[in-house]
C-alpha cells in the first residue's frame, strides 16, 4: 500500500462530504484534531468525545486500519468515515534483520522522501529508534545522517506510523476481539535517536508520544521512552512539561573546542549553557536520570583527562553515562577508539559515581548502529571536505 500525500489542511475549513480522494489521514491527529474532523464531517458535536475515544482505541489500541472492521460504530457512520478518511502509515520499503536480531525499516513517507527506524531486541526489553526529521537540521561530524541535509520534519503521523509499522512487523496487536495483551511487550521502548533532533520539530513529536504514551492507546509509560537532543537548550524544559519522557543529550565533548567540531550547535548554546538547562530539567530525579551519549572517538575525546573532565562537568546532575564506540560509516573522519581505551574510559567514570554501561553495537552489518542511519535514496549529501569545513577539521 502506498502511502497517499497525508493531507495539511486547516480542519475548520473542510466542507461536508469530502470527494473520496481527498480523504484526511487521521493518523497523528491529537484527540482534539480528530474531534473537530469528526464534527466538520458530519457528527453530531454531542457525540463527538465518545466517537473520538472508539476510534481512537479502534488504530491505536487494536491496530485496526478498516473502519468497517470497527464494529461498535453503526454502518452508517463506518460508511462516512471510509468515504472521508483514512489510517495510512508510511510503507516499508525495505526491512533488513541483522544477524543480532536488530531490524532496520527503510520507511517512506509523503512526497516519497524516506527514513530508517531501528528495532532493537534485547532479553528485557525491545527498542523502538525512531527518526523525526528527513534528514538533520545539525551536523554533527561523527553522524551519518548529519551528512544529510534536512528535508523536512515529519509529521506526527509519520513518527508515530514507525511504531505502528514496527508493532504490526512484530505482530503485537491485539487479536480482534481479544483483550490487549498484557504478557511483555516485544517493543517496549522508544528512543527519539534515529534520524534528525527531535527538539527542531517539537510539536509533532510531541503530539506523537503523547499518542504513544496515552492510555486508551498504545499505553506507553513515559519512562520508557528517551527523547535524544544534541542541544536546543530553549526546548529541554519544555520536554519536561509537555512530553514528560526521559531525556538524554548527545554530549561527546568535554571542552567547547572539541564539542563545536563535534556537535556544532555547541556554538550557539555551549556547554555551560546546556549544563545549566540539564540542571534546572524539572524531570530529573534519581529515579529519571539524564543520560550523557558519549561516543567514543579515537585520539579525539578519549583520554583519561576528557573522562575525568566529564564526571566533573556533570556533577550535580542526576546522571547516567552511555558510552557509545563509534560506528563507522563510509568516508567517515573518525575512528573507534580501541577497546582498552574505552574500558580505562569507563573506568575513571565508575568510579566517579556514574553507571557508565558500553553501549553494544547493534545491526552493524546492516548500517543500523547508532549514527549510521541516512536514507541512501536521499542525495542531497554533504562532502567530506564540507564536513571537515563545518567541523573545522579542514586542513
Ligand atoms: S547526531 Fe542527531 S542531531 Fe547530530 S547530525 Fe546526527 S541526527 Fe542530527
Amino acid at each position: 500500500m502506498t502511502a497517499p500525500a497525508p493531507i495539511t489542511q486547516d480542519v475548520h475549513t473542510i466542507p461536508r462530504m469530502l470527494p473520496r480522494t481527498d480523504r484526511v489521514n487521521l493518523l497523528g491527529l491529537t484527540r482534539d484534531n480528530l474531534r473537530d474532523v469528526l464534527i466538520a464531517a458530519g457528527t453530531p458535536e454531542k457525540q463527538a468525545r465518545m466517537r473520538v475515544g472508539q476510534i481512537w482505541q479502534w488504530i491505536y489500541q487494536k491496530g485496526v486500519r478498516d473502519f468497517d472492521a470497527m464494529t461498535n460504530l453503526a454502518k452508517p457512520y463506518r460508511e462516512m468515515l471510509a468515504a472521508q478518511f483514512e489510517i495510512a502509515l508510511p510503507e516499508v520499503v525495505t526491512r533488513e534483520v541483522s544477524a543480532d536480531g536488530t531490524r532496520k525499516y527503510l520507511v517512506r513517507i509523503a512526497g516519497g522522501h524516506e527514513v530508517e527506524t531501528v528495532y532493537i531486541p534485547e532479553t528485557d526489553r525491545g527498542t523502538l529508534c525512531i527518526s523525526s526529521q528527513v534528514g538533520c537540521t545539525l551536523t554533527c561530524s561523527f553522524c551519518h545522517t548529519g551528512t544529510q541535509k534536512l528535508v523536512r520534519n515529519l509529521t506526527a503521523g509519520e513518527i508515530i506510523g514507525q511504531v505502528m509499522l514496527a508493532r504490526d512487523d512484530l505482530g503485537e496487536w491485539p487479536e480482534p476481539g481479544r483483550a490487549p495483551k498484557n504478557e511483555s511487550r516485544l517493543l517496549s521502548n522508544i528512543v527519539l535517536m534515529g534520524m534528525g533532533e527531535p527538539l527542531y520539530n517539537f510539536e509533532a513529536v510531541r503530539d506523537a508520544m503523547k499518542i504513544a504514551m496515552d492510555p486508551e492507546g498504545i499505553q506507553l509509560s513515559r519512562r520508557r521512552i528517551t527523547l535524544s537532543t544534541s542541544g536546543v537548550v530553549p526546548e529541554i524544559a519544555r520536554t519536561a512539561q509537555e512530553i514528560g519522557c526521559l531525556l538524554a543529550v548527545s554530549f561527546h565533548g568535554t571542552t567547547d573546542e572539541i564539542r563545536d567540531k563535534l556537535v556544532p550547535i555547541n556554538k550557539k548554546w555551549n556547554i555551560a549553557t546546556l549544563l545549566d538547562a540539564l540542571r534546572a530539567y524539572p524531570k530529573a530525579s534519581n529515579s529519571e536520570r539524564i543520560t550523557f551519549e558519549y561516543v567514543m572517538l579515537k585520539g579525539v575525546n578519549d583520554s583519561d583527562e576528557d573522562a575525568r573532565r566529564l564526571v566533573n562537568l556533570i556533577k550535580g546532575i542526576p546522571a547516567k553515562i552511555n558510552l557509545i564506540p563509534f560506528n563507522e560509516w563510509p568516508n567517515a573522519p573518525y575512528e573507534r577508539s580501541d577497546w582498552n581505551r574505552i574500558e580505562a574510559f569507563a573506568d575513571i567514570v565508575y568510579k566517579a559515581g556514574y553507571a557508565s554501561p558500553v553501549r553494544t553495537p547493534r545491526g552493524e552489518d546492516i548500517m543500523a548502529a547508532c549514527g549510521q542511519l541516512k536514507s541512501a535514496t536521499e542525495r542531497t549529501r554533504k562532502s567530506r571536505a564540507q564536513i571537515a569545513t563545518e567541523a573545522g577539521l579542514a586542513e
